[in-house]
């Protein structure tokens, strides 16, 4: 595969890692594209299919691992499947854009892994864990039970924080926009690919 950069933002579910890429997607002069990943989980709240994610059935999505459709796949949550396809960076590249990512901590690291030069792989680090749980229990979209979970999950995702090319701490948002902003344009606009 060639052709453009890979711009992963990985971190705790609440942390604001969405708002931000969302932020950076819009930035046009970034020339970004954002990769919509394929899960198993049903859809939340008003997210459409093929917009936030591409939401298609367990089995259909062992049949991808199967197949070896997948640059990386994770059981984030039990029982709740995500994954990157290859055709979908394919199809970014093909547009002549850079891909951006908004994954798991260990799908993020994996990215990196394949493609160290191409990869700006990025933490966006929550202020406090008690924090977290107040801005995942403002969606209100979710169970105590997932709350729960994606917290407990939170402290194991904040020990990977040193592996990634760049923390963002996200205690002010307006603040984290525009240190994301910096990192990234600095990263795509540098000549070397
Ligand atoms: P949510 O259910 O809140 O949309 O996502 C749960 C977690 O899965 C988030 O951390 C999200 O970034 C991550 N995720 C989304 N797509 C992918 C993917 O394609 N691969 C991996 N490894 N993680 C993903």
């Amino acid at each position: 595969m060639e052709g453009g950069k890979l711009i992963v933002f990985s971190a705790p579910s609440g942390s604001g890692k969405t708002t931000i890429v969302q932020y950076l997607l819009n930035q046009k002069e970034l020339n970004l594209d954002f990769s919509v990943s394929v899960t198993s989980r049903d859809a939340r709240g008003d997210e459409k299919d093929g917009e936030e994610y591409h939401f298609i059935s367990l089995k259909d999505f062992k049949v991808h691992i199967k197949n070896g459709d997948f640059l990386e796949w994770e059981e984030v949550y039990r029982d709740n499947f995500y994954g990157t396809l290859k055709t979908e960076v394919e199809r970014i590249w093909a547009l002549g854009k850079h891909v951006i990512f908004d994954i798991d901590v260990v799908g993020g690291l994996r990215i990196k892994k394949k493609f160290p030069e191409k990869t700006l792989a990025v933490f966006v680090k929550p202020p406090s864990i008690d924090e977290l749980k107040i801005r995942l229990k403002k969606r209100k979209t979710e169970s105590e039970e997932r709350i729960n979970m994606r917290i407990a999950k939170a402290s194991v995702e904040l020990a990977t924080a040193p592996q990634f090319d760049y923390i963002i701490e996200n205690i002010d948002l307006n603040t984290a926009l525009s240190e994301a902003n910096k990192l990234v344009s600095s990263f795509v606009l540098e000549e070397k690919i």
